[in-house]
Order: structure tokens, then sequence, then C-alpha cells
């Protein structure tokens, strides 16, 4: 198969990259390299430029045969979509729009789309199912459903075949260490957590701990970059045999709260960590974690890394390496 991967030098894109490369297909990367890097895409071809440009994308479907499209460019930081709510339905959902269009112009029937838990907005129970409200309290997860939208309606007026993963918490890099996970700047917990570790940070705040969780933190259900990876190859699979449309969420169905997280995360760098309690994060739902059962029972995923302290470990090793990410001295 050759696969053309949209936003494949980001950090979930680079991930399933490898992961497909390894699997024996061929893989196009397409990345504007506005968030993603350069150095993350090992060994395929890259395409520099923006969803958005109609003539590459026409380019690049006539110069390759393609096969099918996982799509993960995007913006995906929930607090800048609230701020910035235009940026994202300009890249995102006109970033989509003409992805698809073009698709379905050079005739590509297959898309594997990167979905978000944001669809959902506040779960109305736990774990989430598939079938469960879809009410967004953010314009990122807005955008992602909003595309899901827009490739449902293209299943049935074009016969393009989707498949929507909705991903709980990515976490986690490659276990040889060759890429790991490298925002500037960076937002999410577990590389902040590890960030003050390696004495980067001063301190690490805990958003808010008056929920009504057991600790009073946020529960997340953390899932390794590379078992998303896996989940990715299999949905493609899947649109391969059976030429079947679905959403699936992707989570190993355990969530943590930030208080657990750091905890594991001063077991596994055996440092202090200093933890201070903050105010809460405009639009955090208290606890999220996915029923995966479908995605486990339809598509056959296994994931391989479900455990925290090894999704840390993994974690932790490429940022002791790498404690400047990509700009590290062996990326040079
Ligand atoms: N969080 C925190 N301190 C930080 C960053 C995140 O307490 O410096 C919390 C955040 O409120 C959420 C959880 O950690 O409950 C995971 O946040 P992250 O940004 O990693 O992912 P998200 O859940 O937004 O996708």
């Amino acid at each position: 198969m050759t696969i053309l991967v949209t936003g494949g030098a980001g950090y979930i894109g680079s991930h399933t990259v490898l992961y497909l490369k390894e699997q024996g297909e061929d893989v196009i990367v397409l990345d504007n390299l506005q968030k993603g890097h350069k150095k993350a895409v090992l060994g395929v071809p890259l395409y520099e430029g923006d969803l958005r440009d109609e003539k590459l994308l026409d380019n690049i479907f006539s110069k390759h045969t393609i096969d099918a499209v996982i799509h993960f460019a995007a913006n995906s930081l929930v607090g800048e979509s609230v701020e910035k709510p235009l940026e994202y339905y300009d890249n995102n959902v006109l970033g989509s729009y003409q992805l698809v269009k073009s698709m379905v112009k050079n005739n590509v029937k297959k898309i594997v789309f990167s979905s978000t838990a944001a669809t959902y907005g506040e779960p109305t129970s736990i774990p989430i199912q598939e079938s469960d409200p879809t009410l967004p309290t953010n314009p990122y997860g807005e955008t992602k459903l909003a595309i899901e939208k827009m490739l449902r309606w293209s299943n049935d007026a074009y016969g393009l075949k989707s498949v929507c993963l909705r991903y709980f918490n990515a976490a986690g890099a490659d276990p040889q260490g060759r890429i790991g996970e490298d925002h500037t700047p960076e937002s999410h917990l577990i590389p902040i957590v590890l960030q003050a570790a390696l004495g980067q940070r001063e301190h690490v705040s805990i958003f808010g701990d008056d929920y009504q969780t057991e600790d009073g933190s946020c529960i997340r259900d953390y899932i390794h970059v590379l078992d998303l990876a896996q989940a990715h190859y299999l949905a493609l699979k899947k649109l391969e045999e059976t030429n079947e449309s679905g959403v699936y969420n992707l989570g190993n169905e355990k969530g943590f709260s930030v208080k657990e997280v750091i905890e594991t995360c001063r077991t596994v760098t055996q440092k202090e960590i200093k933890a201070v309690i903050g105010p809460r994060r405009a639009g955090d739902p208290a606890v999220l974690i996915a029923s995966s059962e479908k995605a486990k029972n339809e598509l056959g995923w296994n994931p391989q890394y479900p455990d925290l302290e090894t999704i840390v470990t993994h974690a932790w090793n490429w940022h002791v390496n790498h404690p400047s990410g990509y700009q590290s001295k062996q990326y040079n």
C-alpha cells in the first residue's frame, strides 16, 4: 500500500510513519512544519507544504498512486482553540475540506482520520462509548467533530470510506528512542512533569484539586503513542478488507489522576519533582476514560504498552537523551 500521511512530522504522525514503515508499507508525508519536525520524518519522502494548497495536493495525488490517506495535520490544543477559534476552523476544517475534495477528485477512497475524545465534551457516563452524545466544549473538539461529519456525508455521497479514531491522552515515545514528543511551548502533562524532573522547570502546576475525584485532580486515560500507531494500521487494513466506515475510541480504559501521573514520574525518574496546586484550566472535564471494546473487537486492536510506568519510562528515555528535543545535538 502507498499511504499519504498528512501531519506526518508531528508527534503521533511521526510515530505512525515509523510503524507503517516497519510493516513494509510505502509512506509519503505532507507537513507544513508549523509544529512538526523535519528530523522526526525518518526515511520517507516529505512534502513541505499546506493542506489548503490545492495545487500541491493535486500534484501529490497525480504524481503518486495513493491507496489511502492518514490525516493528522491539524491544530490540536484545547486552550489555544478557545482563544483562536478561527485559526482552528481555518486549518482544521478548511484543510480537511481541501484534502477530501482532492481525494474525491483523484479517486482516492480511503481515509483514517485523527479525531479526539474532545468530541464528547463533558461525558454523560464513564467509560465513554462511541455511541455517547458528542457535545464538544471547545473549538478544537468542534472542528474535529465537524470533520467527522463531513466524512460521514462524503461516505454516502462519494463512497469515501473513513475510520475516525478518537484518541484519549497520547503519551510515551518510540521504545527504541529514535523519536519522541517535542512541542514548543509544551502544554501536555507528562512532558511537562519530565521537564521539571530534568530541572528545565522549577515545578509542575496541578490544574485544580477540587474536582469530584478521589484526590481532587483530573483523571485521564493515557495511551502509548505506538499503540495509537498500531490502531491506524489496523484501521487501514479494515478499510481494505471490509470497505466499511466507522468510529472508534482509543484508550487504555483506565484512568490516572494528575497527582498519580506525577507520582509515577517520580518513581520512574527517581527525581523529587515539585508540584504546586494551581487554578483549574478552562474546559477540562473532571474524568475522561475510554471504552475501547469496539476497537478491540472490530479492529483487533491489542495495545502493547498499557502500563503507565512503561509509557512514562519510554517518554523519560527520550527526554533524558534529547533534553532539547529535536534541537538536541544528536539531530545536528
Ligand atoms: N495538567 C496539569 N498541569 C499541566 C498540564 C496539564 O494539571 O501543566 C492536567 C490537565 O488539566 C488535564 C491533564 O493534566 O487534566 C492532561 O492534560 P494534557 O494537556 O496533557 O492533555 P488533555 O487532557 O488536555 O488532552
